[in-house]
């Protein structure tokens, strides 16, 4: 019997939502871990250390990656985002499902190393709509939102490249359909070798 919790990896242009979603999905389903990822980007107001990310200096960050500690990392517009490896095989070895919300190209460092995670990809209703929800956030100046809109061609452009994509149109229904796909991705027969392996071990 495969006991192994899931990894879930969800992905999504900067101010798709992602965050948002995430945080009902966690409300409604607290049995689901979600990991908490190292940055050498500066903490945002209200940002804090250990709770939204872990914020290192460029040296304790590639200080954990040549020490092998990072499942995956990227730069994203100038700044080191990665995936502490410990917290995360520690879980999945428990048995809880794990949800890394991560870029593209981190995103697909994980499909590499596990084959078996489920990739999930949200995106705006439409353009307009993302660039007006990362402006109404105001956490950016114009030339980040600049940036960070040029970064969401690119990684609209590689959506279909995973298992599944989801509109952020409504949060909760957002949220909702998170689940369903989670849920769906179990029964998936990739995740379910083991099981056919049992049948036939008395055939
Ligand atoms: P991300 O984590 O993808 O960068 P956030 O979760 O920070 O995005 O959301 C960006 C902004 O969009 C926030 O101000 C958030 O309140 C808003 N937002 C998120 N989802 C929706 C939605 N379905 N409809 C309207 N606004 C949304
Ligand atoms: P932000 O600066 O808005 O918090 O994040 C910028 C981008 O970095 C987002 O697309 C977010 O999903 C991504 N990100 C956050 N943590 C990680 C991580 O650990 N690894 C990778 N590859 N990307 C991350």
């Amino acid at each position: 019997m495969d006991d192994r919790g899931m990894l879930i990896v969800l992905s999504g242009p900067s101010g798709v939502g992602k965050g948002t979603v995430l945080k009902a999905f966690l409300k409604a389903h607290p049995q689901f871990r979600s990991s908490i990822s190292a940055t050498t980007r500066a903490p945002r107001e209200g940002e804090r250390n250990g709770v939204n990310y872990y914020f290192y200096s460029q040296e304790e960050f590639y200080q954990l990656v040549s020490e092998g500690g990072m499942l995956e990392y990227a730069i994203y517009n100038g700044n080191c985002y990665g995936t502490p490896k410990r917290f995360v095989e520690e879980a999945l070895q428990r048995g809880e499902d794990v949800i890394l919300e991560i870029e593209v190209k981190g995103a697909a460092q994980v499909r590499a190393a596990c084959p078996d995670a489920c990739f999930i990809f949200i995106i705006p209703p439409d353009f307009h709509q993302l660039a007006e929800r990362l402006r109404g956030r105001g956490t950016e100046d114009a030339e980040a939102i600049v940036k960070r809109l040029a970064a969401a061609k690119d990684e609209l452009l590689r959506a279909s490249q995973y298992d599944y994509i989801i509109v952020n149109d409504r949060v909760e229904a957002a949220a909702d359909r998170l689940y369903t796909v989670i849920e769906a991705a179990r029964y998936a027969s990739k995740n379910q070798k083991h099981l056919i392996d049992e049948v036939l071990k008395d055939a």
